[in-house]
């Protein structure tokens, strides 16, 4: 389905071994259209988490597929994957997972510097500029708010342009304000590049700012529908 951004059919996933062994995705199948901000809810551990890796191509299916902007990630190996995880997919979690041994400017330059690029810091300072962290480039993590951490954690997420931007519980960490603050971010960058977004949210009011909700239950989805107007 080359016209979405995003068609997973029939994907099943199970982790963890022996008696730890769950099985998290049941058959799910979601097509998500390009430029579309798809908002991803249900209750704890319902597989939201595992979905979203899915679709990011940092989980494999047990069974099914998983086309992302065209391409079968079912047949790519570790190290295609790898590559078009680099260049097509942003992905930012809850809890930013920036390198702490690295200043900020050096995280967000880090993807373009492993593509070989050769403006990686030039376009990184750029993207932290858009991200309003410009006055921030060279501090560490751990000198950094909360906030500005999930900033620094977008900027590197959306530095390569990707095609597809995934966010974990963005707001999580952060309090209402901040958390409010980072998503309008995430929103208008989204706006700007005309990328397709997938959002897990407890908060609701955050998934109404999507175009559509997906609700799983039990690894199922539960519910799918537009966003009323
Ligand atoms: P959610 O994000 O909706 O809270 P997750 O996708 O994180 O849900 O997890 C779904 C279920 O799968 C949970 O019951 C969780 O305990 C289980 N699970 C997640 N990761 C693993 C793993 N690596 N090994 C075994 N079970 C896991
Ligand atoms: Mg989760």
């Amino acid at each position: 389905m080359q016209d979405k951004a995003i068609a997973l059919q029939d994907v099943d996933l199970s982790l963890g071994r022996g008696p730890a062994r769950v099985h998290i995705l049941k058959g799910v199948s979601l097509a998500v259209g390009r430029g579309e901000a798809v908002g991803l809810v249900g209750p704890s551990g319902s597989g939201k988490s595992t979905l979203l890796m899915t679709m990011a191509g940092l989980e494999r299916p047990d069974s099914g597929t998983v086309v992302v902007d065209g391409t079968d990630l079912t047949g790519l190996d570790e190290d295609a994957l790898a590559r078009f995880r680099g260049r097509r997919i942003g992905i930012v979690f809850q809890s930013f997972h920036l390198i702490p041994t690295m200043t900020a400017l050096e995280n967000v330059a880090l993807p373009l510097e492993l593509a070989g690029e050769p403006d990686a810091f030039e376009r990184a300072e750029a993207e932290m500029r858009a991200v309003g962290l410009g006055h921030r480039l060279h501090h560490y993590p751990s000198q950094l708010s909360g906030g500005e951490q999930q900033r620094v954690a977008i900027a590197r997420a959306i530095v390569p342009n990707p095609a597809i931007l995934v966010a974990d519980e963005p707001t999580g960490n952060l309090d209402e304000s901040t958390g409010r603050s980072v998503v309008d971010l995430l929103f208008a960058l989204r706006r700007e590049r005309g990328a397709t977004l997938v959002l897990v949210t407890h908060d609701l009011n955050l998934a109404r700012l999507c175009d559509r909700t997906v609700r799983l239950r039990s690894g199922r989805i539960d519910a799918d529908a537009a966003a009323a107007a």
